[in-house]
């Protein structure tokens, strides 16, 4: 059966992303849409400023924009995707779980609470037995629950997907420095990065993104506590994370430029490395998830790739690329990387995210 979907934020960067998605998906259709007083009340093609570069989908064009509260058509929805800004998320959020909704968000609010999964799908599904365990204990007791599950901040995204399968394989990375070179998507419409200070130049700060690219990589390589019931972060003192974040003129794909060490020795070679990076399977695929990535790291050989333009639509955007693996003197090893930060990073994980649920029977 096809699940109805709500998004939060619809206008928005994400949101607009979330409708593209949500258009062509065999198991969702979109059923209630929300955003500000300002374009509540008018039909979705008058209250957004459309930016995508596929047009705007026909199933989207006269939904009735609604006020984001948990009533209405949102009352109906089996899964709710938030890509609210995070001044108001928290609230609205909150009130939607509240009233027995399924909520997946892209608002940092509730990223560091314990029993919160911080989702990126392709790396830590694993995180969902939380939701699992709390799905199954209410259904025990005859009740429904709602529940809130979160997706990484987009730099994250790019960053965890390549480390998973290589501390899969050869077990911890106790320091890691990365560099990005960040989208001007991922800032946003309203009011995003003007033309004046991103054309032709490079802006060397975004605001509080260092600290969640620091923090949020040891919570998704985290493990579950024993009960399934919350997230065991890696300490600080056994992993060093360093991040340097910038925004750099390009509309779509956060790149970084990571180099990274094992705990363990001997280290593995390059080969090596590159060989655990091109056999990883993500679980959504082995689940059969229609938007799940044939190939989840695209290793690239050429010296001068990944690239924003040409490696972003790699498997729709849930791929993420990976190229110039090689030695680094100070550390094990340095590569580039290259993620979709509205995809992967963003609303293509939320959907994600709920195909694995669909399919694990939590929606
Ligand atoms: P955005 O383009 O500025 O969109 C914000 C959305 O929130 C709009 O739909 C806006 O509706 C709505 N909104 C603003 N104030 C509201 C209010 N008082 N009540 C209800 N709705 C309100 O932002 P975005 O880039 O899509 O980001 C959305 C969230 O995702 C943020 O928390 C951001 O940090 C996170 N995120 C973004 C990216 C990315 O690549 N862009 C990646 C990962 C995470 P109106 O049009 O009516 O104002």
């Amino acid at each position: 059966m096809v699940k109805k979907a709500g998004v939060l934020g619809a206008t928005g960067s994400v949101g607009q992303r979330f409708i593209l998605l949500l258009s062509k998906h065999p198991e969702f259709e979109i059923h209630a849409l929300g955003a500000s007083s300002r374009s509540a009340g008018k039909a979705y093609k008058d209250a957004v400023s459309w930016k995508q570069t596929d047009i705007l989908p026909e199933s989207a064009l006269n939904i009735d924009v609604q006020t984001c509260e948990p009533e209405g058509n949102f009352k109906e929805c089996d899964i709710v995707f938030s890509g609210l800004d995070s001044d108001v998320a928290g609230e609205v959020e909150k009130k939607f779980v509240e009233a027995g909704l399924a909520v997946v968000s892209n608002a940092k609010n509730f990223r560091r609470v314990k029993d919160v999964p911080l989702v990126v799908p392709i790396v830590n599904p694993e995180h969902l037995d939380i939701i699992e365990n709390k799905v199954k204990k209410s259904r025990a007791e005859g009740k429904k629950t709602g529940y809130l599950i979160c997706i990484s901040n987009c730099s994250t995204a790019g960053l965890v997907a390549p480390l998973k399968p290589l501390v899969e394989k050869f077990g911890p990375i106790d320091a890691l420095t990365a560099t990005t070179l960040q989208a001007i998507s991922g800032a946003g419409f309203s009011p995003g990065v003007s033309g004046m200070d991103i054309l032709d130049n490079i802006v060397p700060y975004i605001s509080g993104e260092e600290d969640k690219l620091e923090w949020e990589t040891k919570k998704i390589l985290g493990l579950l506590n024993k009960e399934g019931t919350e997230v065991v972060n890696i300490p600080d003192e056994k992993m060093k994370v360093s991040a340097q974040c910038n925004r750099v003129p390009v509309i779509d794909g956060h790149t970084e430029c990571i180099s990274f060490r094992f705990a363990n020795r001997p280290a593995p070679s390059v080969e090596e490395v590159k060989k655990a990076l091109r056999e990883y399977q993500c679980d959504a695929l082995k689940l059969g998830c229609h938007s799940a990535p044939k190939q989840t790291i695209h290793v690239l050989e050429q010296e001068d790739r990944p690239q924003p333009r040409l490696d972003r639509e790699r498997d729709n955007g849930y791929g993420v690329s990976v190229g110039r693996v090689r030695e680094d003197p100070l550390l094990d090893f340095k590569m580039v990387v290259l993620s979709h930060n509205t995809v992967i990073g963003a609303a293509g994980s939320g959907i994600l995210i709920a195909e694995i649920l669909n399919a694990r029977g939590l929606i």
